[in-house]
């Protein structure tokens, strides 16, 4: 017997579930969330033949701040995925690499050519995922269903997870429960996952928030660039999503000033808005008197290797960096590539076949390190860089950053390539952030990067204990800006 009523199954249908999704119990998968990960992975299971469960809260469009920018390592994902319409008719911009503003100075971070040869695109995020929704729900053997997970089922027997119960609501708007089952269950439901904590010891941190709202006809300096503009005390982004609007993202570091007494749009308008470049400053404040501020946590979760049979977590579930460098769906996407690849019916026949799953499942952690730990690594590292505040030898790190983008060739272009998620090569970044380290002490001690604008002495032997002292602390910086990271990527 359906849990809802003839007259409601229209509405839902349009907004994602079917009669028969309350109808039947029993799936190959359940996956939990059709944001970026879930979505991809029930069109691409579906059409792999599996019999797909997906469970969404709220199929309305998503109108978040999240999620704008697909670098073209995702954009490579999404067509190996065979998904790269859903980039269609949502007025997406290219977008072919960063300016990066230090003022007084800018230096240009574009995408490596023979690298990339897609460039990636900046959008509005609902309208993305409305059509990879959309993809899903077309796809054979998806069963799209609205509800809220609450529940994971285990068996009292094996302690295996064999499925899920969600909540909905039926035509008088009664909130109704349903218990799913599955032999294997994927969490993709987003960074305020509700099930990440029951199933990963690590903990979520967040140092900061993005406070962002969107410039009308806003004319960048550098068309169909992201824009980093490296402000006190930490960095803000801005990029084209569609032919009239412009996405900028204030990093707030700390407490966020409270929106309702006026505090954060003071400090906007006062602090953050001379630091940005001129052409963009009449938006910026034309904006702060019209939209909406609106604020996300950018929270840092080193990833987990799986260790609950017939479970996985996925996406911001189980691993999420600092958003700065625009790579959380990237590697999303590229999860899904390794996870169809991984569960090939020519290697898992049956998903009940739970052994073989979770073993096929576990090579994961590793398969997709090479990329993820790039992302993950460059977002982390950056971020300390490019929010140094006061912290003098931080501060030389920045301005080494800069000036090693701006001796051009390699030093930009195999960056920019980790950057877009086309380098997939975890010791190609160590290896450039240390030669940002020490083109740093180069400049230290031939008297060219002072942090210090009201000191002019900087040249010559009087100042070589100094010089030395601050050499040897960018290199300790470095370290203690990168090993821990980089341990966190060794972990299971
Ligand atoms: C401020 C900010 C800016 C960002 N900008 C970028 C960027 O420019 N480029 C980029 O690549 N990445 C960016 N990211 C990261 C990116 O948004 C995420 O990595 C990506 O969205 C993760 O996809 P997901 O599928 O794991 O989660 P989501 O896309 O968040 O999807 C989770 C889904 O689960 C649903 N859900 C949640 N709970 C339940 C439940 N109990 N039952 C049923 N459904 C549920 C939600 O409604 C949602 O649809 C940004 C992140 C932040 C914080």
């Amino acid at each position: 017997m359906s849990p809802i009523a003839t007259s409601t199954v229209s509405a839902r249908a349009a907004r994602g579930s079917t009669t028969a999704a309350f109808e039947k119990s029993k799936y190959d998968v359940i996956i939990i969330g059709a944001g970026i990960l879930g979505t991809a992975l029930a069109a691409t299971l579906g059409k792999r033949g599996r019999d797909v469960l997906l469970i969404e809260r709220d199929w309305k469009e998503p109108d978040r701040i999240v999620g704008e920018l697909l670098q073209p390592g995702g954009v490579q994902a999404l067509k190996i995925l065979g998904l790269e319409d859903c980039l269609e008719g949502i007025d997406a911009v290219p977008c072919s690499g960063y300016a990066v503003f230090y003022e007084p100075d800018k230096v240009m971070v574009s995408y490596p050519s023979d690298k990339t040869p897609n460039s990636g695109r900046s959008f509005h995020h609902g309208r993305f995922v409305m059509n990879l929704r959309r993809a899903a729900r077309n796809a054979p053997n998806v069963t799209p269903v609205e509800g809220t997970a609450s529940t994971l089922i285990h068996c009292p027997v094996t302690d295996q997870i064999i499925g899920c119960s969600y909540s909905y609501r039926n035509k008088d708007g009664a909130t109704l429960s349903k218990n799913v089952y599955a032999p294997l269950t994927v969490v993709a439901d987003g960074c305020f996952s509700k099930f990440r904590k029951q199933h990963i010891a690590k903990d979520v941190t967040s140092a900061s928030n993005f406070v962002g709202f969107v410039l009308k006809d806003c004319q960048l300096p550098h068309p169909n660039h992201g824009h980093v503009v490296l402000a006190k005390p930490s960095p803000v982004l801005l990029y084209q999503i569609g032919t009239h609007d412009t996405r900028i993202l204030v990093d707030v570091p700390g407490k966020l000033p409270s929106v309702s007494n006026g505090d954060l749009p003071t400090y906007l308008r006062t602090h953050i808005g001379p630091q940005l470049p001129s052409d963009v400053q009449p938006a910026f404040y034309e904006a702060l008197k019209t939209e909406r501020l609106r604020s996300m946590p950018n929270s840092w979760l080193p990833p987990s290797s799986n260790a609950r049979d017939g479970l996985i977590l996925l996406g911001d579930a189980m691993n999420m960096r600092h958003p700065l460098t625009g790579g959380g769906m990237t590697v999303a996407l590229w999860d899904v590539v390794h996870v169809d690849r991984l569960l090939a019916s020519s290697a898992v026949p049956d998903l009940a076949d739970t052994a073989l799953v979770m073993r096929r499942l576990g090579e994961l952690h590793w398969t997709r390190k090479p990329l993820s730990s790039v992302v993950n690594i460059l977002a982390q590292a950056l971020y300390s860089l490019f929010s140094a505040g006061d912290d003098q030898h931080m501060k030389s790190l920045q301005m080494a950053c800069f000036e090693y983008f701006k001796l051009g060739g390699r030093c930009v272009s195999t960056p920019a390539g980790l950057l877009a998620g086309v380098i997939p090569e975890p010791l190609t970044l160590v290896g450039h952030f240390f030669a940002v380290a020490f083109y740093g002490v180069y400049l230290i001690c031939t008297g060219r990067l002072e942090t210090d604008p009201s000191k002019d002495h900087n040249r010559g032997l009087f100042n070589l204990p100094w010089n030395l002292w601050r050499s040897v602390m960018a290199i300790w910086t470095a370290c203690v800006v990168v090993l821990p990271v980089i341990a966190s990527e060794l972990q299971r």
